[in-house]
């Protein structure tokens, strides 16, 4: 039976999992989010019946957010959400994004926008979304984001298939000056505030704060980087900062502490954002990133590692149109 916009009803959290405003939306949402790029196999090749498995304990355990993209493993990653999501989709708040569609494949027109919604919306097997991203507008035209992009989306809106509209990418500065020009609901920035990185704090936060925009930090492992594994081979960011985390790593096991958890808790304790997306694709991640709100890192530990991490903090990688960076 198809659900309307009127009629969506979230429930409240059914254990202790917290929740927080997402700015001035009115959606309540977890304080861990699911970010479903793993199940695209983006990170390496996810097992599908777990990943379904990795959802619903999510759901269960009280993560009402989950984010995805046409873009992750090529649309894989939202064919395999919305299979997860069957039977489920009232419980969530699920976000999806336009206008990235591959590696170097950019199309931030009405056009592509309302069709690439179409497409997501068979994949996820729903008839709205709850919170539509235009994905890493630092590759497209400011211009064209502000002029043509933002107002596509929100004529979907009002034709009631999305019920809220926003922007993503990785330099603060830049989706800042976008949201100065063109009211958005929801800012996601991804890699700039972790263990690896606080500049998210410099001007965006004070800025979305100021806005009511809800604000979504996205990658609390860095992509990855801030785990026992390491990161994937397409990771962006210089050497430097890899030997400085295996230093990190390998100090946390004198400890017997896990540095994903720590980087998770450090994350889940900055009150400016509404939710941190952590991306899953197992029950055991979704548990072990659940059990990071329980905040067990001894403060000579915390310090330890920041100590280490000095030499790399705040380090940056080019991605995007120069003119956009
Ligand atoms: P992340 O920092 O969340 O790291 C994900 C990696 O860490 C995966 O390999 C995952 O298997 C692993 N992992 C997760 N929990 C772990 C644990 N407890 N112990 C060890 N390893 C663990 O990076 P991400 O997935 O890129 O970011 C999270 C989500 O944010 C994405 O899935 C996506 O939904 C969203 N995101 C959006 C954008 C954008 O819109 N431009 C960019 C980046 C991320």
């Amino acid at each position: 039976m198809p659900q309307t916009i009127a009629t969506l009803r979230h429930p409240p959290a059914s254990n202790n999992l917290g929740r927080r405003r997402l700015g001035n939306t009115g959606l309540e949402i977890s304080i861990v989010g699911f970010g479903a790029s793993p199940l695209g196999d983006v990170f390496g090749i996810a097992n599908p019946a777990e990943g379904v498995r990795a959802v619903h304990h999510a759901i269960n355990e009280g993560i009402n957010f989950f984010d995805v993209s046409p873009y992750y493993g090529l649309t894989l990653a939202e064919e395999r959400l919305g299979h997860a999501l069957e039977g489920r989709r009232r419980e969530v708040i699920l976000s999806t994004k336009c206008g990235r569609y591959g590696a170097t494949e950019f199309d931030f027109s009405a056009k592509r926008i309302r069709q690439g919604l179409e497409e997501s919306l068979k994949r996820l097997r729903t008839d709205y979304v709850d919170i539509f991203h235009a994905h890493d507008i630092e590759f497209g035209d400011a211009r064209q984001i502000i002029d043509e992009t933002i107002p596509a989306m929100r004529q979907l809106q009002q034709e009631g298939k999305v019920r809220y509209v926003g922007i993503s990418g990785y330099p603060p500065h830049f989706l800042m000056c976008i949201a100065q020009e063109v009211p958005v609901d929801t800012i996601l920035n991804y890699c700039h505030y972790n263990l690896l990185a606080t500049d998210m704090n410099n001007e965006l936060a004070p800025f979305a704060e100021s806005r009511g925009i809800g604000l979504i930090n996205a990658s609390p492992l860095h992509m990855g980087i801030l785990t026992e594994q390491g990161a994937p081979a397409w990771h962006p960011a210089p050497p430097e900062v890899h030997r400085a985390v295996r230093q990190a790593v390998e100090y946390c096991h004198t400890r017997r502490v896990d540095l994903s958890e720590i980087a998770l808790g450090y994350c889940l304790r900055y009150p400016r954002v509404a939710t941190t997306l952590v991306g899953m694709s197992t029950t055991l991640e979704v548990q072990r990133n659940l059990s990071a709100m329980e905040d067990r890192v001894a403060p000579d530990v915390l310090k330890r590692i920041e100590e280490i991490l000095a030499p790399v903090h705040n380090t940056q990688w080019p991605t995007g149109r120069p003119e956009n960076s």
